[in-house]
């Protein structure tokens, strides 16, 4: 293990070094709700094997993750009732990602619900 993935908190949470709300997982991915959501049942998809970012992964993580994302917005938009989902990535520190190991966030929408996601 490097020192990267021994002090990466994603990775703790894969190790089970770290608590986590599990909303779904397969071998390669797992999906669990973010620890300060912008929205109710706000998650996050991660590969379970480190990488700092989109633009490290390899092939096979990169032919999973869209069904993972898939996956996981179909269980919380019937887990709260909602009409839809958005699907952000912050890739890089320039673009806002804090935590570097690569991460989609997940934002389960309801019709009219007001929201405003905005790029800072
Ligand atoms: P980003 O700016 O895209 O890197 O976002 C990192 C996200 O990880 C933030 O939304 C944090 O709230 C979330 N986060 C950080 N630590 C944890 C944790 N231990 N469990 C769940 N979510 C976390
Ligand atoms: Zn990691």
């Amino acid at each position: 293990m490097t020192n990267e993935e021994n002090d990466c908190v994603f990775c703790k949470i894969v190790r089970g070094e770290m608590p986590c709300h599990k909303i779904w997982e397969d071998e390669n991915f797992l999906a669990f709700a973010d620890a300060n959501p912008v929205v109710e049942d706000h998650t996050l998809v991660i590969p379970k094997k480190h990488f700092s970012s989109l633009s490290d992964i390899n092939e096979e993580i990169c032919c999973g993750y869209i069904g993972a994302i898939k996956e996981t917005g179909k269980i919380l938009v019937k887990k709260c009732n909602a009409d839809g989902f958005n699907v952000a990535l912050n890739n890089g520190e320039a673009a806002g990602q804090v935590v570097n190991h690569v991460h989609f966030h997940i934002h389960p929408r309801k019709k009219g619900d007001g929201l405003k996601l905005s790029f800072k």
